[in-house]
């Protein structure tokens, strides 16, 4: 696969003025394999990172916050999201667990299915960076000045958060793990799920006398690649 900023080089110098103008900061620039995302994980193949510094203006003041961030664009950009990781020392991910923030540094943005929602394929860096980046830095700062996380929003990591997502996907409350589980398998297919596959409510009936409507309409929002991301993080973390 050619990877997007040589396939189309106007789209990367497009996107390299504008991540200047919104976060001047930062750069956007290719990077050869060894380039260090943060203190723990280095680019194992050429790549365009936007990487600096990033800041963020608190409302209704005259400061920002600001925090030192990378983010590694796929050779298939923009048809999938960049992967942000964390390199600043404010950040004490490393001892724990509710700050959002993977082993090797990369951060928690949202569950992997959800992140189109909030940014569609074909978006840009900058969008990426007001929708998902800026919400995570103001959470991560006040859980900085007040020691425990903020009251709003951010769903549990993990397991638990991911199963809301998809619980919130289906509409109506699934019985439990197992069939919440159940209904992520159907959405991870290659094809569209079939009506032989037995339904993930529990009902004890085939999904085609059941609720094959919904699970073929999700199936078709979501991409199966973010479902199969997410079940593996809800494999890793089930007992
Ligand atoms: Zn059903």
């Amino acid at each position: 696969m050619t990877a997007w900023y040589k396939k189309n080089p106007e789209f990367f110098e497009k996107e390299r003025r504008e991540l200047a103008k919104a976060s001047p900061l930062m750069g956007l620039s290719i990077m050869r394999p060894g380039f260090p995302l943060n203190r723990y994980t280095k680019l194992e193949t050429e790549a365009v990172v936007a990487h600096g510094t990033h800041q963020v203006a608190i409302p209704n003041s005259h400061s920002h916050l600001e925090y030192k961030i990378a983010l590694l664009t796929p050779p298939n950009f923009p048809d999938r999201p960049p992967v942000m990781f964390c390199d600043d020392p404010k950040l004490p991910w490393r001892h724990n667990p509710d700050r959002h923030v993977f082993g090797q540094g990369q951060a928690c943005l949202a569950v992997n299915a959800e992140i189109q929602l909030h940014w569609p394929p074909g978006s840009t860096l900058v969008k990426f960076l007001e929708r998902l980046v800026d919400p995570w830095i103001v959470w991560q700062a006040y859980y900085d000045a007040h020691d425990e996380p903020p009251p709003w929003g951010a769903r549990d990591h993990g397991r638990e958060g991911i199963f809301d997502f998809y619980r919130e996907q289906w509409g109506q409350p699934l019985p439990g793990a197992f069939q919440t589980k159940a209904f992520m398998e159907l959405l991870a297919m290659k094809k569209t799920p079939k009506g032989h596959h037995p339904c993930p409510c529990g009902s004890g009936k085939k999904l085609r006398d059941c609720h094959l409507p919904l699970v073929a309409e999700k199936w078709s929002a979501l991409d199966r690649r973010d479902v199969k991301k997410d079940l593996e993080i809800v494999k890793v973390t089930t007992e």
